[in-house]
């Protein structure tokens, strides 16, 4: 079967975190730019740290509290540039796949009480649109052997490993919540199978 993505540009760019290779792919599909940010020799290596990361308009660009997504990248991103190695994939899906516009109209839902995942059923969309094919062809172009996932979530595990990916372990990502998305992340841990114990405490703390 040939590859649902294409090597299309590269280069090395600076960033606060450290110098990285910003490799684009592109989906013949559906023409998504995805990116693989890049850091140290990555080819043929096995239990490279890797972030499979989804855009997140909202988080990342506006600061909005209603997500962890902007801290989850940032985390990425400080922990790949220590490593000797490491890859982010970000992976241009907003809101789980569901796209911006439709991301909004399920916050309209939730300012009106439904949780995220009753929101975008609502919505009719299904809990997550995000497939890992493309994830998947970009490490198998990068030569990347195994992985060691940076993740909360055991669905993206089984997602990757679906797709092909050798997903070594685990390594579980924690930030601190915050009042805004505090509902969110216990949603992420009640309805969706995140692994969050952080937040055994918070659940006290809404009581
Ligand atoms: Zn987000």
């Amino acid at each position: 079967m040939s590859s649902p993505v294409q090597r299309y540009a590269e280069a090395t760019v600076p960033t606060e975190y450290g110098l990285f290779d910003l490799v684009v792919f592109r989906d013949a599909r559906d023409g998504a730019e995805h990116l693989a940010i890049v850091h140290g020799d990555v080819r043929d290596a096995e239990a490279v740290h890797v972030r499979v990361h989804s855009e997140c308009l909202t988080g990342e660009v506006l600061h909005s509290l209603k997500c962890d997504c902007r801290e989850q990248l940032d985390h990425a991103l400080r922990h790949i540039a220590a490593q000797e190695r490491g890859v982010v994939l970000y992976l241009r899906q907003e809101g789980r796949g569901i796209g911006l516009g439709n991301k909004i109209r399920a916050y309209a839902l939730q300012q009106q009480g439904a949780d995220t995942v009753d929101a975008n059923r609502m919505l009719g969309f299904s809990d997550d649109l995000r497939s890992y094919d493309a994830a998947s062809a970009m490490l198998d172009d990068l030569g990347v052997r195994s992985v060691l996932l940076l993740t909360n979530n055991p669905a993206k595990v089984d997602g990757l490993r679906a797709e092909g990916v050798a997903v070594a372990g685990r390594l579980p990502v924690h930030i601190p919540p915050n009042e805004h998305n505090r509902g969110y992340l216990l949603t992420k841990r009640a309805r969706m199978g995140h692994l969050l114990s952080d937040l055994g405490e918070l659940l006290l703390d809404a009581e």
